[in-house]
């Protein structure tokens, strides 16, 4: 499949590796918006939140704890960072690979 983030986690494009287990993966950012800006991705191929189904409940649910660890291991855990997914075109989704961007290590502003 012709998806950048497959491409990266079979390791046809390189990336620097924060976390990996069996079902999820998580590297930095190529362009970094602060300090800490990690993407974290399930190693299946959904192409965003709209592509999630009942059968991939556990997958999120341990994405989500996958996201608690690199916090912890990151030192976001204490001062806070924030989760983001961008979905779709108003969304300004340009990957589409399912992805959270786990972005910290400064003070975050909310306008949009
Ligand atoms: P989106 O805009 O879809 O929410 O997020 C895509 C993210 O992927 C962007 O923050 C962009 O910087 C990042 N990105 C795009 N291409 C690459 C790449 O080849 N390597 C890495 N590490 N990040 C990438
Ligand atoms: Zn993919």
């Amino acid at each position: 499949m012709d998806c950048l983030f497959c491409k990266i986690i079979n390791g046809d494009i390189p990336s620097k590796k924060v976390y990996e287990d069996d079902h999820v993966y998580a590297f930095h950012d190529i362009s970094p918006m602060a300090p800490v800006h990690i993407l974290i991705i399930p190693k299946k191929h959904i192409p965003s939140v709209m592509g999630i189904t009942a059968e991939d409940k556990d997958l999120i649910g341990h994405l989500h704890l996958a996201i608690q660890h690199i916090a912890k291991e990151m030192n976001l855990d204490e001062e806070g960072f924030r989760v983001i997914t961008n979905t779709g075109k108003n969304g300004q989704q340009t990957v589409f690979h399912l992805h959270y961007h786990i972005v910290g290590g400064r003070q975050l502003e909310w306008n949009m």
